[in-house]
């Protein structure tokens, strides 16, 4: 490792601001991607600084890029016969560390920027899990509301007809995201199998707990995420207990969120969906919110017909205008924004922690981190989901289950680790505290210096 002397950070700042603008250039009109990596380049100038083989050896250039990306055609039947296309993706960003892994977004807002965005922020986060598994993504741009069970099976199973191409328990293991849970996992293995003369239960995680899914995956994200952030406020003599909480989102990670912070003494006052929100000034009804949404497939403002004491907002950005002490933005990108952090910074929000996927503009982390808003960033904080399911992958090669309380375990070791790899990161580089460029730091050197001893590939 080299001195660090002015010129090194200024040679260090010149190649990452010419690495970048190339990204813009070859990606145009993809805002999501170059925000995603605008945030991760940012952090990496010290590391350039300290370490300049990492520029010899061209690795920000080939990191960016990924290894592979697949696009393909998904025609389907819907349930009055007509013929329907949707567009499939793939994305095989980086295997520098194990077999391409991350989920499948179904959502009509799914295009090429935002698989990427989140393919590149999958190497990081998964390089921070310390599981060998490489970085991917994929989705589709369906929208699953609305749909009857039926036209979801015939979409998926359409979508698998193309994907089991590309796709294998050590080639690229897919899972669920926004849109993708049990069921179209459920009906995406029955379709992979059949076309395979084999039973590889590990081609996919998140599959139902009775044929090879593993105990926890279900609320590992959400739980992942507040271990992450208890880690993190314990570090500041705060907790979850007697805090007030708001969480976006009313999915699979923002339902897992309020169960573990209810579980450790919190009370958690709104929550949401794309239409607004609700707010429960007595702490929301868990058992209501689930009932809604993983059974009946409700809109979140029937919980008001339940609760006389709750309201119900129309547009789900208001949120952030709840005082809390914890803000969790557990549902979508850039859900929260300059504006919304201003407003949490002079309500007094104590700590931010993101379970959702680059929810925070890079505008609102600026505010939190000069407002000194502890701020527990994505890749770090959600990467709970992603470490179970290679925990999932585990199981299946070895054709064994471990119990909710062993997997469980795991996950909050697995948390704590990667919450003490990241602060130990930005203290390295004279960031002490700043989780985002820890976090960055610490999931970059992985994969680079795994990619350096694989040669120029
Ligand atoms: N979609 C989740 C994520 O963003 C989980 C991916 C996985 O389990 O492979 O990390």
């Amino acid at each position: 490792m080299e001195k660090v002397t002015q010129s090194n950070t200024e040679v260090a700042q010149n190649y990452v601001s010419q690495v970048f603008e190339t990204v813009k250039k070859r990606n145009m009109n993809e805002s999501e991607f170059h925000q995603a990596v605008k945030e991760v380049f940012d952090s990496l100038i010290p590391v350039f600084a300290k370490n300049p083989h990492y520029m010899k050896q061209g690795i920000l250039e080939r990191i960016v890029e990924p290894e592979r990306i697949i696009t393909f055609r998904i025609p389907w039947v819907d349930d009055l016969g007509n013929v329907k296309v949707n567009r499939g993706f793939r994305v095989q960003y980086n295997s520098a560390l194990g077999p391409y892994k991350g989920g499948l977004r179904f959502h009509p807002s799914v295009n090429t920027s935002i698989i990427k965005f989140l393919g590149f922020e999958q190497i990081f986060k998964n390089a921070l899990t310390g599981q060998p598994i490489g970085g991917g993504k994929g989705g589709a741009d369906f929208d699953p509301k609305g749909k009857s069970d039926g036209e979801i099976m015939r979409f998926t199973q359409s979508f698998m007809m193309e994907l089991s191409k590309h796709i294998g328990p050590d080639l690229d293991v897919p899972a669920g995201d926004i849109g993708v849970g049990a069921k179209e996992i459920g009906f995406m293995f029955g379709q992979y199998k059949r076309m395979r003369s084999g039973y590889e239960a590990g081609v996919l995680t998140g599959k139902g707990v009775g044929y090879g899914g593993s105990l926890a995956r279900k609320e590992a994200t959400g739980y992942g995420t507040v271990y992450f952030v208890e880690e993190m406020l314990k570090d500041h003599n705060l907790s979850f207990n007697g805090s007030t909480v708001t969480i976006s989102g009313s999915g699979n990670v923002s339902i897992y969120a309020i169960e573990k912070a209810q579980q450790l003494g919190a009370k958690v006052v709104a929550c949401s969906d794309s239409s607004g929100y609700i707010y429960d000034k007595n702490g929301i009804d868990l058992s209501t919110v689930k009932r809604l949404k993983e059974v009946e497939n409700k809109r979140i403002s029937e919980y008001v017909n339940e609760h006389s004491d709750a309201h119900y907002f129309e547009d789900c950005s208001g949120i952030w205008s709840i005082p809390c002490d914890i803000a969790l933005p557990c549902a979508t990108q850039n859900e929260l924004d300059e504006i919304a952090a201003k407003v949490l910074v002079s309500n007094g929000v104590k700590a931010v922690g993101e379970g959702a996927n680059m929810p925070s503009t890079l505008e609102a982390i600026n505010i939190f981190q000069h407002n000194q808003v502890l701020f527990a960033p994505a890749k770090a904080a959600n990467a709970g989901g992603v470490s179970v399911s290679a925990l999932e992958m585990a199981q299946n090669s070895a054709r064994l289950s471990w119990s909710f309380e062993d997997v469980d375990a795991k996950l909050q070791e697995i948390m704590k680790d990667i919450y003490q790899e990241s602060i130990k990161a930005s203290e390295d580089f004279d960031a002490a505290g700043n989780l985002v460029i820890g976090a960055n730091i610490a999931g970059f050197v992985k994969v680079a210096d795994a990619m350096i001893m694989q040669g120029v590939i």
